[in-house]
């Protein structure tokens, strides 16, 4: 049955008709870290970018396994540990429940699975023998490495002719090569370095052959989507394709690539790098204002990054949030459903996942929803609310649903949360009475007080309300 939604598909170089292999179900494989360093808003977008999607084909009704590879063993891990004097799987370790918390606290879902590159040796030794006995694969020097020769739509993927292709980026036994343009599978041990015994010696997996042999250990042969960042397509993804059409396998039938952030336009300098760890943006903006920073270009485009722009997609949030807990304050509400969805944002994310045209339907409905509100139409008021809410899900941006909320219906927060809201209350009593006499230097230092302790009071037509700020 047709859902509906249409996907741009790298392969095809067109948006096509999204129909999964078994009806009812998705399978995704999306390259995550390779764990040598802790993540940048770069790494996360990729991140919220696939769970706008995984959330949007759940709202669709169908059962999507979502798989995100660890890769954690990589000559970059392996310099790491080298200058830090560390072992390599401490350094990935770290690194990995650096980009774990980062995923967390951005409010995507967790994948179903995340398998790691080190635990899955076995299927990469069977997809090497697979490839050996097809004649694909041959071992020279201690390394196996794939003939790109024996694969006639090399280079399709990505655009490229075989003929104008330079040599592999691999430096592994250059000399034991056949053609320079082929790609290594498996790096033979060097002293020193973790190593694992296979058939061909003992070495190391690459980068290339971890993916194929994870993807279709866990969704089959042949899976749905593949995702990964834009500059994935080449080498790696064609590498993958190459590897796995030659072992016989289908492998995915659509390739969904996020455009990049970049630093254009601003001086690249170290400081700058670090800037962009997710640990320092998270000193100037919250994490769902992040979040919808990354989210809300359209996952294809380019990010070119600036704190202004960031600022302003922090405010852009702020004024959605502010409007649903003030709604919901008047007008109670349960999270949305598919069926409250307004018909344009479901088609605008139908329409290849175009998040900033649903955007814009959220934003018309916000101001909507603030007529409403001034006008004391709470019947409007509430349709609305539902609405925006189940919208903002589908976009892991609703500010009264997990991890966002604060009110949480159950547990200490819940407990404290009615502790403060009766302790300011209280406050808020001494501040009316004072103004009430006319006493407003009583009255404002009661305010500033709050203030100081992290409670900001606004008066509104209904009275003051308040909220915790940072
Ligand atoms: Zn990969």
């Amino acid at each position: 049955m047709n859902s509906g939604l249409r996907l741009y598909d790298t392969a095809a170089r067109a948006v096509r008709e999204f129909t999964p292999v078994s009806p009812g179900r998705v399978s995704l494989y999306l390259c995550g870290a390779t764990v040598q360093a802790a993540p940048h808003i770069g790494h996360l977008r990729s991140g919220v970018n696939f769970d706008i999607a995984v959330r949007w084909l759940r709202s669709h009704g169908y059962q999507v396994t979502f798989v995100r590879n660890v890769t954690d063993i990589d000559d970059k891990i392996l310099d790491v540990a080298r200058r830090e004097e560390v072992p390599w799987w401490a350094v990935a370790e770290r690194n990995q429940r650096a980009f774990s918390h980062a995923y967390q606290v951005l409010g995507c879902l967790p994948p179903d699975l995340e398998p790691r590159a080190t635990g899955h040796v076995p299927q990469m030794i069977a997809l090497i023998r697979r490839l050996v006995e097809r004649g694909h694969a041959y071992a020279a020097g201690g390394s196996v490495f794939f003939d790109v020769s024996s694969c006639p739509t090399y280079g399709a993927l990505s655009g490229q002719r075989v003929e104008h292709m330079r040599a592999a980026g691999d430096t592994e036994s250059v000399e034991a090569k056949r053609d320079p343009r082929d790609f290594v599978l498996w790096k033979a041990a060097k002293p020193g370095e973790p190593a694992w015994d296979t058939p061909w010696g003992p070495g190391r997996p690459g980068w290339h052959l971890e993916c194929s042999a994870m993807a279709t250990a866990y969704l089959g042969e042949t899976f749905d989507i593949h995702g990964g960042g834009l500059d994935l397509v080449f080498p790696h993804h064609e590498n993958e394709i190459a590897q796995s059409r030659a072992a016989g396998y289908g492998f995915a039938r659509y390739w969904l690539h996020n455009g990049l952030v970049s630093t254009a336009g601003e001086k690249m300098s170290k400081s700058l790098g670090n800037s962009l760890a997710i640990t320092e943006v998270l000193r100037k903006v919250r994490p769902a204002e992040l979040r919808y920073y990354l989210g809300q270009a359209h996952y294809r485009s380019l990010i070119e990054f600036s704190p202004d722009a960031l600022a302003e997609a922090a405010a852009a949030y702020r004024r959605i949030e502010g409007f649903v807990t003030r709604a919901a304050e008047v007008a109670p509400s349960a999270p949305g459903s598919l069926e409250t969805l307004p018909r344009a944002f479901a088609a605008a994310l139908d329409d290849d996942l175009g998040v900033p045209q649903a955007l814009a339907v959220v934003h018309d409905a916000v101001r909507a929803g603030n007529n409403a509100l001034a006008a004391g139409d709470t019947a409007g008021l509430g349709l609305s609310l539902a609405a925006i809410r189940g919208m903002l899900g589908v976009l892991g941006l609703d500010p009264l649903a997990e991890p966002w909320g604060v009110a949480v219906p159950a547990g200490d927060t819940a407990h404290l949360r009615g502790v403060v809201d009766a302790l300011v209350g209280v406050a808020l009593e001494q501040r009316a009475a004072a103004r009430e006499r006319k006493d407003y230097a009583a009255a404002d230092a009661i305010r500033d007080r709050l203030r100081a302790a992290g409670v900001v009071v606004e008066d509104t037509p209904h009275g003051p309300r308040w909220e915790l700020k940072q």
